[in-house]
């Protein structure tokens, strides 16, 4: 069995305690654990895979909040740093009756950003491994380099690298930077996960099909696609596969493209299945299996807590 890395940002996500249009007219925040690729983690740990998380906290009272709650979750938190020289990242958002989410980042650089290559070079990969990133720490700091210095290892190694961008356009001064930084990153991924509604802004094409087209001029072999309470697609090199949503009733969407992909990195690595060999039921078993978890948490307020352990999802 290989191992499921994530790098990038764990951070406390403030929510409110009730809807609100704006950020500035919530009265009241909970404090819960998050930042994607922690989340990831937590996700394919709870399901059972050996999971690690790769990033930078803060000496500070959330920092050791989140280093033991995603252990608590069963992650290896080996390579998540400390610093004093920086506070662990916060994240405010609001929630609108509609359901619209709003974000407001607190790091000025925040802890994650300053992980740097001298913290990561420990890190061995083999051809079973499995590597998330995502591209809300590929801003101009040390973290962007590390992140590059462990994808470039971990291509060489022949590990499988999914890149799911969660695009959070707030983090970004110039939108184009963003873009052309996710398009440059793409060289390193086996698999690209995007989400629909980030489809038209990554690739300037509204059409999904084109969309693929575009990506696959960046290197990249295998597409997923996630379509909320639509299901998702995988449009792999050799084939294509649908899986529809489970039916549930939401009430809170936070950590579902998260959990989708620790599920998905999950089933890869328990069936030994890598994207280039699967055959067509194997991922569409697949995309059920992380439709499945994806919307188990959905059902909760949150997301290491609402993500699914394997008895959870087999019941
Ligand atoms: P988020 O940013 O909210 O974590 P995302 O935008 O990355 O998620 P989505 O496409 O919204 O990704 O959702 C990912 C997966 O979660 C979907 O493919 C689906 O399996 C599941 N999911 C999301 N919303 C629902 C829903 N309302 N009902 C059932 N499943 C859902």
């Amino acid at each position: 069995m290989g191992k499921i890395y994530t790098i990038g940002e764990a951070l406390i996500d403030f929510i409110p305690v009730q809807t609100a249009a704006s950020l500035s007219a919530v009265d009241a925040f909970q404090k819960r654990p998050g930042g994607a690729p922690a989340n990831v983690a937590v996700a394919a740990a709870k399901l059972g895979a050996e999971a690690y998380f790769v990033g930078m906290v803060g000496d500070d009272p959330f920092g050791h909040f989140l280093k033991d709650t995603i252990a608590g979750y069963g992650v290896n938190t080996r390579y998540l740093k400390t610093t004093k020289k920086a506070k662990t990242a916060l994240a405010f958002v609001s929630l609108a009756d509609d359901g619209q989410r709003d974000f407001s980042f607190y790091r000025n650089p925040s802890a994650d950003l300053l992980l740097d290559k001298s913290d990561v070079e420990e890190i061995e990969f083999t051809s079973e491994d499995y590597i998330s990133f995502g591209s809300v720490d590929l801003v101009e700091y040390p973290v962007k380099y590390a992140t590059e210095y462990l994808l470039q290892k971990a291509k060489a190694a022949n590990a499988t690298i999914l890149f799911d961008p969660n695009i959070r356009k707030d983090l970004w001064d110039d939108l184009n930077e963003c873009r052309q930084t996710i398009l440059t990153f793409m060289k390193y991924a086996n698999i690209v996960k995007m989400a629909d509604d980030e489809v038209e802004f990554i690739t300037g094409k509204s059409s999904v099909k084109e969309a693929i087209e575009v990506v696959k001029q960046y290197g990249v072999e295998h597409v997923i696609v996630t379509y909320g309470p639509e299901g998702s697609d995988a449009y792999l090199k050799h084939c294509h596969s649908h899986a529809d949503a489970h039916k549930v009733d939401p009430i809170d969407t936070t950590g579902a493209g998260d959990t989708f992909v620790g599920a998905l990195l999950y089933y890869l690595d328990h069936y030994k299945q890598k994207p280039d060999q699967i055959s067509p039921e194997m991922i569409k078993d697949g995309l059920c299996f992380a439709n499945h978890a994806a919307a188990i948490v959905t059902t909760k307020k949150g997301a290491m807590n609402a993500a699914p352990t394997l008895e959870e999802l087999q019941k």
